[in-house]
């Protein structure tokens, strides 16, 4: 998968500020309704993958589910809550695609969204505190089932959040990643919970825990749009096999 080292695109609608020299003049002159507070940003035209429509197709408990057509399959993985939904809908830019939810720990399913050229497979998330063991047991077994059996899966965005050392969970999907021999890429979120001096220092320190190069870690925010292009561009070259 290509590795996108630091990613810096934040998004901006380009419209903040715009008025500010003429509200409050008090003049009495004549003002045009400005429209841009009403409307959602739009879509984004250095993100790949807002222009291309997405369809959900499905939850499935069976990892060697057959969906037709057979298409590459880029999956998302990540502990309960660490903002996989949100960077699911940031990226594809349909902010109610993926559920996000206050209440993790409740899929079980594999969600499966097609796009044009591929599949985007949104895995359940793993670490769940309340989790009984048969349920640790069977999500393992999912996921090992998942990782193992599908011929087409290109490429793993795997979600860390920024906050956190790597939890035990963490590191036991590293593992298991790391035997299934997908491409793989780490994706840090919820960068925004970080002021600008400490996200550095916050990577590098990830970067060694984890025994990886910073290139191979993206920081992404779905609240500030931080990261979020360039990781479209990367699932889109993951996609098309240009693996790097
Ligand atoms: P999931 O369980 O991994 O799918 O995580 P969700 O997308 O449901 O997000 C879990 C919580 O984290 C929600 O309260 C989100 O609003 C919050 N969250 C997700 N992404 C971000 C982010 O980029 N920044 C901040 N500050 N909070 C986020």
């Amino acid at each position: 998968m290509k590795e996108g080292g630091q990613a810096g695109g934040r998004r901006t609608d380009g419209r903040k500020g715009q008025d500010a020299g003429r509200r409050g003049a008090g003049s009495g002159a004549q003002r045009a309704l400005d429209p841009a507070p009403l409307m959602h940003p739009g879509p984004d035209p250095s993100n790949p993958l807002h222009a291309q429509p997405i369809q959900f197709i499905g939850s499935f408990p069976d990892p060697q589910v057959r969906v037709d057509p057979e298409l590459p399959e880029i999956a998302f993985i990540g502990r309960s809550n660490v903002g996989k939904s949100s960077l699911l809908n940031a990226l594809v830019g349909r902010p109610g695609l993926a559920r996000v939810s206050g209440s993790p720990g409740k899929t079980t399913l594999l969600n499966f969204y097609r796009l044009p050229g591929f599949y985007l497979v949104d895995l359940p998330g793993y670490g769940f505190a309340r989790a009984s063991k048969g349920a640790r047991a069977g999500y393992r077994k999912l996921v090992t089932g998942y990782l193992r059996s599908r011929s087409r899966l290109t490429g793993v965005v795997w979600l860390l959040d920024i906050r956190h050392p790597p939890s035990e969970h963490d590191v036991e999907m590293q593992q298991l990643l790391a035997e299934s021999g997908r491409p793989a890429l780490a994706v840090l979120t919820k960068a925004d919970k970080l002021t600008r001096s400490a996200l550095p220092v916050r990577v590098r320190e990830l970067a060694e825990a984890l025994g990886l190069h910073q290139d191979q870690i993206e920081v992404t925010s779905s609240h500030s749009g931080l990261g979020v292009p360039e990781l479209a561009s990367s699932i889109v070259a993951a996609a098309a096999g240009e693996n790097t």
